[in-house]
């Protein structure tokens, strides 16, 4: 089985979850949740505020621990990892909010992205990467990171996330604030550093948009699948029902 929750992880399956569910003290964020992300591959994971898609990308790169169930990644059971041992096997994460570094330039909150001792020596050819995947880095390099648009500082958090060389990259709520014209440059982006090979989880509220890109999706309500498929099998009706809970 390429997609889906159900069990037996094929080799192509690059993240595997199981009956996952993660907890904040009392409050359970996340119900036994399962599914399956094959390599190379654009899954979204699409749900109203709070749903718990967040809480489900912190769990996948080591910055939440579970409370129970698994998360494989590459046929290695990677719960209670850190951040940055998610990082050195691949994983990086382009967090909600961007995150970008207020005391750093762009060209030096690129350089963070590329810490791990694996990726420091490639960085300037990585760098080089991604100057050519968004020129206008390139051309306010020197500039204060914050000192960006919303959508430069965007595809700065993905430029940074680039120089850690994953082979999987979580995205939080990418569109989340930018401008329509933005958003589409973004995803043309998204698209290109996909023919690379890199496995894409797409967290987002921008249902149309995530369904036009994605080859699969899960929809997520309250902590947990609410209904999944091929973008082309799921009706609007079915998606509004398992957005909202209707
Ligand atoms: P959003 O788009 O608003 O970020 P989301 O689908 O990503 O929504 P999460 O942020 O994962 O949802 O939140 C899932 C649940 O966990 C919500 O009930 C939320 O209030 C709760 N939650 C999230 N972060 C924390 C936290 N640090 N402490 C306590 N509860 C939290």
């Amino acid at each position: 089985m390429l997609y889906g929750s159900g069990r037996g992880f094929m080799s192509s399956t690059c993240l595997g979850i199981q009956n996952l569910s993660v907890h904040y003290g009392d409050l359970q964020a996340l119900w036994d949740i399962s599914l399956s992300i094959p390599t190379g591959r654009i899954v979204s994971i699409i749900g109203a505020n709070g749903a718990g898609k967040s809480t489900l990308l912190k769990a996948i790169a080591g910055a939440l621990p579970p409370t129970s169930g698994e998360i494989v990644h590459d046929g290695r059971t990677i719960n209670g990892f850190k951040p940055y041992q998610t990082l050195s096997r691949g994983i990086a994460m382009v967090p909600e909010g961007r995150r970008i570094f207020p005391r750093l330039t762009v060209e030096e909150n690129l350089q963070v992205g590329a810490y791990l001792p694996r990726t420091r020596k490639n960085a300037r050819q990585v760098m080089e990467k991604v100057y050519h995947l968004f020129p206008v880095l390139r051309a306010r390099a020197r500039q204060m990171g914050t000192n960006l648009s919303g959508g430069e500082q965007q595809m700065l958090a993905i430029g940074r996330a680039l120089m850690s060389e994953p082979t999987v990259i979580l995205f939080d709520e990418i569109s989340l604030g930018l401008a329509p014209r933005i958003i589409k440059d973004i995803y043309v982006s998204l698209l290109e550093i996909n023919q690379t090979g890199v496995t894409m989880v797409i967290v987002e509220q921008d249902v149309q948009r995530s369904l036009k890109t994605a080859e699969y999706a899960y929809v997520m309500q309250e902590g947990r699948i609410a209904l999944e498929g091929r973008p082309g099998e799921l009706t609007e009706e079915a998606v509004r029902k398992a957005y909202f809970g209707v």
